[in-house]
C-alpha cells in the first residue's frame, strides 16, 4: 500500500518550471503540534507577566498606603506625647488639691502602681498580635494608659471635691490662692536655696518673694485670725494669719497695715499694701506658709501659680 501523503505544488507565474513538493501526513501532524505548543506557551508566559505586573502594581500601592499610615501613627504619636505632658500637669495639680484637701497622696502612688501593671498587661496583649508593627503598639498602649490614667484623675478630682464640699469650713481656711492678684504681681524669687540679695551667701528662702507694684492691695489667702502684726528689721511690716490645721501664712515687708492683731479676716480680704520695709530691695511681699511651725514651699498652695510666673505687661514695659 502506498504510503498516504499529500502535494504541494508552487507555480511561478513566470516561465520558470513548476515545483513539486511531496508532504507526508505524519510531517503535517507534527508541524500542527509544534505550533499549538508555541501558541499554549505563548498564552501561559503572556498571563503569568501580566499577573506578576499587577502584582507589582499592587505591591506598590499598597507600600504607599503603608508609608501614609506609618507618617498617620507617628502624627499621633506626636499628639499622644502632647496629651501626656497634659496629663501629667493634671496629675501635679490632683496632688496638690490633695494635698490642700487633707487627702492621702495614695490616689497618686495608686495611679503609679496601676500604671505600672496597666503598661505591662497592654504589653502583654500586643504580644499576642504580633502582626502590627512596634509603633502602632506603642501607640495603642499609651493611648490605652492615658484613657485609664484620666479615669484615675477624674475620680481623685471627684473625690477631692466631695471631701471639699463637706469641709466648707476646711476649704475656706486652707490658703489656695496668691495674696496679690496674678495680673499685678509676678514670682520674683521662689522657695528653697538662693543667694542673699544682700550678702550674696547661700541662705535658705523660706518663702516666695511675689513683687508688685507699692501700694498694691495684699489680701488674705484663706480665712483665719490675725495673729501677730508688728515691725522687725527682717520682714519689715508684716503679718501672720493663723488659720486651720496647724496653718500659718505670713505676710512681709509690708507699706501699711490694714488690720488689727486678733482680727477675724476672710479669704479676699485686704490686709495690706506692698511696700518695701524691713531686709527688701524692691517692693514685694514675702509670702511664707508654716504647718505646724515648719516654714514649707507656699506654691502648692497657689491654684493660679502659672499666672504668676511670667512678668505681667506693665512689669516689661520701660525694659
Ligand atoms: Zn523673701
Amino acid at each position: 500500500m502506498r504510503k498516504k501523503h499529500m502535494t504541494l505544488m508552487v507555480i511561478p507565474h513566470n516561465e520558470d518550471r513548476v515545483r513539486e513538493f511531496g508532504l507526508s501526513w505524519a510531517l503535517i501532524w507534527g508541524a500542527c503540534a509544534i505550533l499549538i505548543f508555541c501558541f499554549a506557551a505563548l498564552i501561559y508566559y503572556g498571563v503569568g507577566y501580566y499577573v506578576r505586573l499587577n502584582r507589582e502594581a499592587k505591591f506598590a500601592t499598597i507600600e504607599a498606603e503603608n508609608r501614609a499610615l506609618m507618617e498617620q501613627v507617628r502624627s499621633v504619636d506626636a499628639n499622644l506625647l502632647k496629651l501626656r505632658q497634659r496629663m501629667n500637669d493634671l496629675v501635679t495639680r490632683d496632688q496638690q488639691l490633695r494635698q490642700m484637701a487633707d487627702l492621702p497622696p495614695e490616689g497618686g502612688e495608686a495611679q503609679k502602681g496601676m500604671a505600672g501593671r496597666l503598661n505591662g498587661a497592654a504589653l502583654a496583649e500586643g504580644r499576642e498580635t504580633p502582626a502590627s508593627h512596634p509603633m502602632v503598639q506603642k501607640v495603642s498602649v499609651d493611648l490605652d494608659h492615658l484613657l485609664r490614667e484620666a479615669d484615675l484623675v477624674k475620680g481623685s478630682f471627684q473625690e477631692v471635691a466631695s471631701k471639699l464640699d463637706k469641709d466648707i469650713d476646711l476649704r475656706n481656711h486652707t490658703p489656695s490662692v496668691s495674696p496679690v492678684r496674678p495680673f499685678e504681681a509676678w514670682i520674683s524669687s521662689s522657695f528653697g536655696s538662693r543667694r542673699d540679695p544682700f550678702t550674696s551667701e547661700r541662705e535658705m528662702h523660706l518663702g516666695l518673694d511675689i513683687c508688685s507694684r507699692m501700694g498694691t492691695k495684699v489680701m488674705a489667702t484663706a480665712d483665719g485670725v490675725v495673729a501677730e502684726r508688728r515691725e522687725d528689721s527682717k520682714f519689715g511690716k508684716h503679718i501672720v494669719l493663723s488659720h486651720t490645721r496647724g496653718l500659718e501664712t505670713l505676710y512681709g515687708h509690708l507699706m501699711r497695715f490694714a488690720v488689727e492683731a486678733g482680727q477675724k479676716v476672710k479669704r479676699g480680704q485686704v490686709i495690706g499694701y506692698v511696700g518695701q520695709t524691713g531686709r527688701a530691695t524692691a517692693p514685694h511681699v514675702h509670702y511664707g506658709v508654716r504647718q505646724n511651725g515648719r516654714w514649707i514651699n507656699p506654691l502648692p498652695y497657689i491654684l493660679e501659680k502659672n499666672e504668676l510666673t511670667s512678668r505681667p505687661a506693665f512689669a516689661n514695659r520701660g525694659r
